[in-house]
């Protein structure tokens, strides 16, 4: 299988370059304009390399020429970045989005995944959070990912496009950066916890994620390439656990054997209260993938920060 992954040189998009070169099943282009991805995440990995943007309507055209399918990664992620610069998330998520289901219509691949976000259930209190349950974003990140699961569905329908639409829920796992500000929860408080600082907590703590370690992300993916799986509706990837940060804390201080000093500060706007998936839909998709637990997960991203301090 030819696969196409636009955000390649991303956290997730490099992961899941690796972990298909390893099935022995793909070849791997990736089409990345090095914005918050970098190419170093791809040393010593087969993948054929572009470097180039999404929002360039003709290089998308070119990178997904001759491919089986596109895994469309590539957006500016976080919620406080696009409160920041709505008009830069808008761009790069939604026409970036529109400009890959156009070349693959226009060149002919048809199938593709995209990444959608549990951010779109915004301010739903419903726990856990089903496809069916009604979405209301509450950034303009959140927005954007609800025009690029839209449009993907829209394509389906409208020109019989084979798509994926999946909405991830804080996915975690080695090569995601700490340094920077709108890091996300896990390598920041893994960063902190290694260099005995405090762990920011924004709030009180009580809120709670559906954290997903990225090997799970990708070998749901391996699968939905792999067999083409495409779904009218989007699809929660994550498994229904509720973890909040105060129990993530708890579970870094027992892993690292020491004590995580917290400091609370300022709940963050936009910040959903309570996230955790319906996993009706995902198992009945890829009844063959097993997740990856919090513990395991977390001991393999400690494992990989402390192996980047020693090199360093
Ligand atoms: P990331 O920032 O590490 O990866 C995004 C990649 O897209 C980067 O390599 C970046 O350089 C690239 N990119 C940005 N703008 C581009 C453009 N105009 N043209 C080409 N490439 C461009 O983020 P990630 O965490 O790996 O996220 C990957 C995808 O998953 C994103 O679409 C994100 O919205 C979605 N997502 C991630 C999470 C999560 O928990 N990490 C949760 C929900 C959704």
């Amino acid at each position: 299988m030819k696969v196409l992954i636009t955000g390649g040189a991303g956290f997730i998009g490099s992961n899941l370059v690796r972990y298909l070169g390893e099935q022995g099943d793909c070849s791997v282009r990736v089409l990345d304009d090095l914005s918050t991805g970098r190419r170093e995440n791809l040393q010593g990995v087969a993948a054929d390399f572009v470097e180039g943007s999404i929002l360039d309507y003709e290089a998308v055209k070119e990178a997904a020429r001759g491919m089986d399918s596109i895994v469309h990664l590539g957006a500016i992620p976080s919620v406080p970045r696009s409160i920041a610069n709505p008009r830069a998330s808008h761009e790069a998520n939604t026409t970036g989005t529109l400009n890959v289901l156009e070349a693959a219509r226009e060149v002919g691949v048809d199938h593709v995944v995209v990444a959608s976000s549990s951010s779109v259930y915004g301010s739903n209190p419903k726990l856990p959070k089903s496809e069916y349950d009604w979405t209301r974003p509450m950034s303009p990140y959140a927005v954007s990912k609800q025009a690029t699961e839209g449009y993907a569905l829209a394509y389906q329908f409208s020109y019989g496009l084979k798509t994926l639409a999946f909405r991830f829920f804080n996915v975690y796992g080695p090569l995601q950066p700490a340094n920077h500000p709108y890091a996300a929860v896990i390598p920041k408080f893994l960063d902190a916890a290694l260099n005995d600082r405090p762990a920011q907590v924004h709030g009180d703590g009580e809120q709670s994620r559906d954290f997903t370690y990225v090997d799970t992300v990708c070998s749901v993916i391996h699968e939905a390439v792999r067999l083409q799986i495409h779904s009218q509706d989007p699809v929660n990837l994550a498994y229904g656990t509720n973890t909040t940060l105060t129990a993530l804390l708890t579970e870094i201080e027992d892993q690292l054997g020491h004590s995580v000093a917290r400091q609370h500060t300022e709940p963050r706007t936009g910040d959903v209260r309570a996230s955790q998936a319906d996993n009706s839909r995902v198992k009945e998709l890829f009844p063959a993938v097993k997740p990856v637990g919090l513990h395991d997960g977390l001991a393999a991203t400690i494992a990989w920060f402390k192996q980047e301090a020693d090199q360093a």
